[in-house]
């Protein structure tokens, strides 16, 4: 057993760029332990995550605002304050904010995670909010 007590004075919230369209910032919750991670995850307005997967599935569990969870193959459903999320093992998704809102979410993500190629804007615009 492990406790990990909330954030650490003066830690640092990591701006995330490479795999993310638009302004995201992630705070750790627990760093990876047995496979499993957990991060406090902000999106501004239009910010969302590149198309990925999760070896083994994660949960969302949106703590502010709200956005989209789209999985490839069908529309975006639209998520907000109070929604969990379970995205099964490797099936490909992304994530964030709507245009006209901000979302936070707490991801548990569990084994490894494959990043893969932006969404596209006429993607992410589709899901016409
Ligand atoms: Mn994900």
């Amino acid at each position: 057993m492990k406790v990990f007590h909330g954030s650490v004075e003066g830690a640092i919230s990591e701006q995330r760029g490479a795999t993310f369209t638009g302004v995201v910032w992630a705070d750790p919750v627990m760093p990876a332990t047995d496979g499993v991670t957990i991060n406090n995850v902000s999106f501004n307005p239009g910010a969302r995550t590149f198309w990925h997967y999760h070896e083994q599935g994660q949960v969302l569990y949106v703590t502010a605002g709200s956005g989209w969870i789209c999985l490839e193959g069908s529309e975006p459903q639209p998520i907000r304050q109070g929604d969990t999320v379970w995205i099964g093992p490797n099936e490909r998704h992304w994530h964030g904010a709507n245009t006209k809102n901000f979302m936070v979410h707490t991801a548990t993500s569990i084994g490894k995670t494959v990043w893969q190629e932006a969404v596209a804007d006429a993607d992410y615009l589709r899901s016409a909010d």
